[in-house]
C-alpha cells in the first residue's frame, strides 16, 4: 500500500483510531542526563512521517524530589507511553505534572499517555489547542498512518502563568511568550540553570513560522531568553547546548528570513522566486531549510508584499 493508500486510510479510519491501543513505538527514546536530575529525549531533525513515527521533537523531564515533572510529550500516544517507560528507566518517581510548551502536534500528542499527571499550559496554547486541534489530529493520522493509532485530542486542564510556580515544592520560573506559535512558554530550573526554550529555539534544524505572529515578535522573545542566567539550554528541536549559540543562531535565521522576504517584495519577485533562488552556504546547512523557507514564505509573503511593495500597513513584520 503507498503512503496516499495508507494516509487515506488512516484518515477514513481515524475515529475508531482514536480510542484504540497505539502500536508499540519501533524507534528507542533515550534520555540524555544534561544537569542534575534533568534528562532530554532528542528528537530527530525532520518532518512527521511514517518512516519516524513523529520523533521529531524535544521532550524533557525533571525528577523533582516531590515527583516528576514531564516538558512536552511527542507526536503520539505511542510516543507518549515510550516517553513514559525512558522514565521509568531512570527513577520510580510518578509523573505528576505534564506542561505542554505550545499548541503544536510533535509536542502535545503524548499527553494520553499520562492520564494520572496535571496537564498544563498557558492560557494562549489551551486556546490555541482549542481552534486548531482536531486538525492538527487528522493531519496526523495523515502523515503517520498506523503510528498514530490510539492519539486522541488530550487537552492541558490547568493554565500556566508567567512567574515562580512550585511543582510539589520544586520552583521553576515560568516565561510567557509568543513568537513561535502565538502562546509560548519558556521554563528556567534557577537550580540546575537548565532552560527549557520550547520552540522559541531550533538548533542545527530550520525554524519552523507558519503560528508566528510575527519575526519581529519572535526576535524580541529570542533577546528575553538571551539575557536569562543559565548554563544549560535545552531546544524544542535538535541538540543541547551549554551557551547561548542555539539563541543567536536562530535569530540569525529569522533576521535572514526578514531580510529575504523584504528584499523580494521591494523588487516586486513572485513568493515562487524568493523561495527558489539560491540559499547562502550558512542557511543551506540547516536540515529542512528550503522546506521551512517554503512555508514561512506562503505565510509571511502577502503581508510583505502589502508593506515592502505597497506600502501599506501590515499586521506581522512590524
Ligand atoms: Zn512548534
Amino acid at each position: 500500500m503507498g503512503f496516499r493508500d495508507t494516509a487515506l486510510l488512516a484518515a477514513l479510519l481515524w475515529p475508531l483510531g482514536a480510542g484504540a491501543a497505539p502500536p508499540p513505538f519501533e524507534h528507542r527514546l533515550t534520555p540524555q542526563p544534561v544537569a542534575e536530575r534533568t534528562w532530554m529525549v532528542e528528537g530527530r531533525p525532520e518532518e512527521l512521517s511514517e518512516d519516524n513515527g513523529g520523533d521529531i521533537a524535544n521532550s524533557a523531564f525533571i525528577v523533582t524530589g516531590h515527583g516528576v515533572l514531564v516538558i512536552d510529550t511527542g507526536s503520539t500516544l505511542a510516543y507518549g507511553h515510550a516517553l513514559r517507560a525512558a522514565i521509568a528507566g531512570v527513577t520510580d518517581q510518578p509523573v505528576r505534572w505534564v506542561l505542554n510548551t505550545h499548541h503544536h502536534p510533535d509536542h502535545v500528542f503524548g499527553n494520553g499517555a499520562f492520564p494520572e499527571a496535571e496537564i498544563a499550559a498557558l492560557p494562549g496554547t489551551r486556546a490555541a489547542f482549542r481552534r486548531h486541534g482536531e486538525v492538527f489530529r487528522d493531519t496526523l493520522y495523515q502523515r503517520l498512518g498506523d503510528a498514530a493509532r490510539g492519539t486522541g485530542l488530550v487537552p492541558a486542564s490547568v493554565d500556566l502563568a508567567a512567574g515562580e510556580r512550585r511543582f510539589g515544592g520544586y520552583p521553576l520560573r515560568l516565561l510567557a511568550l509568543r513568537g513561535h506559535s502565538g502562546s509560548d512558554l519558556a521554563v528556567l530550573d534557577p537550580a540546575t540553570g537548565v532552560l527549557f526554550t520550547g520552540d522559541l529555539v531550533f538548533h542545527h534544524r530550520a525554524p519552523t513560522t507558519p503560528h508566528s505572529p510575527g519575526i519581529a515578535v519572535w526576535r524580541e522573545d529570542l533577546a528575553t531568553l538571551a539575557a536569562l542566567d543559565f548554563k544549560v539550554l535545552v531546544p524544542g528541536h535538535g541538540p543541547v547546548a551549554r551557551d547561548p549559540g542555539p539563541i543567536a543562531a536562530t535569530d540569525a535565521w529569522l533576521a535572514w528570513l526578514h531580510r529575504r522576504l523584504r528584499a523580494g517584495a521591494e523588487r516586486g519577485a513572485t513568493a515562487n522566486q524568493v523561495i527558489d533562488a539560491p540559499l547562502p552556504e550558512a542557511i543551506a546547512a540547516w536540515p529542512l531549510a528550503r522546506y521551512e523557507l517554503t512555508r514561512s514564505v506562503s505565510h509571511f509573503y502577502a503581508d510583505y508584499e502589502r508593506r515592502y511593495l505597497w506600502g501599506e500597513p501590515a499586521a506581522t513584520t512590524k
